[in-house]
């Protein structure tokens, strides 16, 4: 790392990614996590408490990742600690039914409308995989679209011109999934309902489903255009596909009911995770009790888990979803709005063209003065100024993404102090992000 242009006090961590280095592809279990889009060490955190995050070397940082959407609480809530605590010293994992997830499921479809029946899993990328199997097998159609700058786990016909690490490390495509998967996904620009057309025209009778974020936020914060969603759902309902919203990032999050209760386009089937799981693995499927009826047991596509409804998981997601009621939602809405403003205000200042979106409490910044309204747009952005802007705040004790193609996430635990220590850190690097230039 010592060719990197930032200097780093953080011994520890380093010494600790040495070491992760020698045992694990990269030093990371998740590619993000690496630093590699922005250079220098990653940070090894060792606890969390509300906004904060420790590192191994003692320093604290405003946390503006929140592990990338769940801790929309803030780290270490009480409540939900007491719920794992509790929860743990009864077992923890009995591969039977148990009463937590049915609480849990309960609670979900108690506040998603569409969501009739619901099946429990333990990451996004199962809920998304599980989703489209069943939606091809519902409609024994194969082709799936996708829109680029999307991301929904690392499915491999849903790595296709995917967002989140797909889109940090530019790469085209991945090794390892075949041309016949590939082949199935139709990728189209995302806010292009032209293009959907045009593909079920293209394809009649053969696509099983469109997936999308709700609205994206894995190439930076996309939201959908007025009547886009809308529009893909009429798209399905006139060829006989599925409309699939994948809220593994906003679900539970940007409202009570998702970007579902902010839109009301009625999905065929959702994917949830992130929230939901209060900070361990639970994720979801679920929707139109016709099309889950297909689901093994009670039909013929099947899917599995031995995990699934894992009980501590489940104790938590149902802890945190019931503390999120409106005055929570209107806290972090709040929360995030301050920092947004604060954050346009400090790069305005320095006259950094910026381009700032938001879809509900979720919001990203844009190194352009361009409105991105697709992939496209998200990469014409001058991200080198990002770096620089990371960096800064990093050493300033604040901890973004370490990209510019991620949503940023607040909590409500984002309180005045926090929020006053992010905008001390936000001047240097807006003049960092100001006197940037490209490598
Ligand atoms: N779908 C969306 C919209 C996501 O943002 C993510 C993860 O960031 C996933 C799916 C995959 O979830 P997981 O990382 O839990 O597999």
């Amino acid at each position: 790392m010592s060719e990197l242009p930032y200097s780093y006090d953080a011994p520890v961590s380093q010494a600790l990614f040495d070491r992760a280095d020698a045992v694990t592809p990269g030093g990371v279990n998740s590619p993000v996590r690496a630093f590699r889009a922005v250079g220098g060490t990653p940070r090894f955190m060792v606890s969390g408490t509300g906004p904060y995050l420790t590192d191994a070397d003692g320093r604290e940082y405003v946390d503006l990742v929140c592990s990338w959407g769940p801790m929309i609480l803030g780290h270490a809530h009480p409540e939900v600690i007491a719920a794992v605590q509790d929860a743990v010293t009864r077992g923890t994992s009995f591969g039977t039914p148990g009463e937590g997830e049915v609480a849990l499921a309960e609670e979900m479809v108690d506040r998603v409308e569409p969501l009739e029946r619901v099946r429990l899993v333990s990451s996004g990328t199962e809920a998304t995989m599980s989703a489209i199997r069943l939606a091809r097998g519902f409609t024994r159609r194969t082709k799936v679209i996708k829109f680029a700058g999307c991301y929904h786990g690392h499915v491999d016909s849903l790595l296709a011109a995917a967002g989140s690490g797909v889109a940090t490390f530019a790469l085209p495509d991945t090794p390892g999934v075949t041309g016949a998967q590939a082949g199935d996904t139709i990728v189209l620009p995302y806010n292009d309902l032209e293009a959907v057309q045009e593909a079920f025209h293209r394809h009649p009778g053969e696509i099983a489903c469109v997936i999308t974020e709700a609205s994206p936020g894995n190439m930076g914060v996309v939201p959908p255009m007025p009547g886009f969603n809308q529009g893909l759902k009429d798209a399905c309902q006139a060829n006989g596909a599925l409309y699939i919203s994948d809220e593994v990032m906003t679900g539970f999050r940007t409202s009570r009911a998702g970007w579902f209760g902010i839109d009301g386009v009625r999905p065929d089937l959702m994917t949830f995770g992130k929230v939901m799981g209060g900070g361990f693995p639970a994720a979801a499927f679920g929707g139109r009790a016709d099309v889950m009826a297909h689901l093994a047991p009670a039909g013929p596509v099947y899917q599995a888990g031995t995990l699934s409804g894992n009980p501590v998981a489940t104790a938590a997601g149902l802890a945190q979803l019931r503390l999120l009621d409106d005055a929570a939602y209107a806290a972090v809405d709040a929360a995030s709005g301050r920092i947004q403003a604060l954050v346009s205000e400090a790069l305005t200042k320095e006259g950094v063209a910026h381009t700032l979106q938001s879809a509900a409490n979720m919001f990203s910044v844009f190194f352009t003065d361009r409105p991105v309204r697709n992939y496209e747009d998200a990469r014409a952005q001058e991200s080198f100024r990002f770096t620089a802007f990371f960096h800064s705040l990093l050493a300033n004790g604040v901890y973004l993404p370490p990209s510019s193609f991620e949503s940023w996430f607040v909590s409500t635990a984002h309180d005045d102090r926090a929020i006053q220590r992010i905008a001390d850190a936000l001047p240097a690097a807006a003049r960092a992000a100001a006197e940037a230039t490209a490598a």
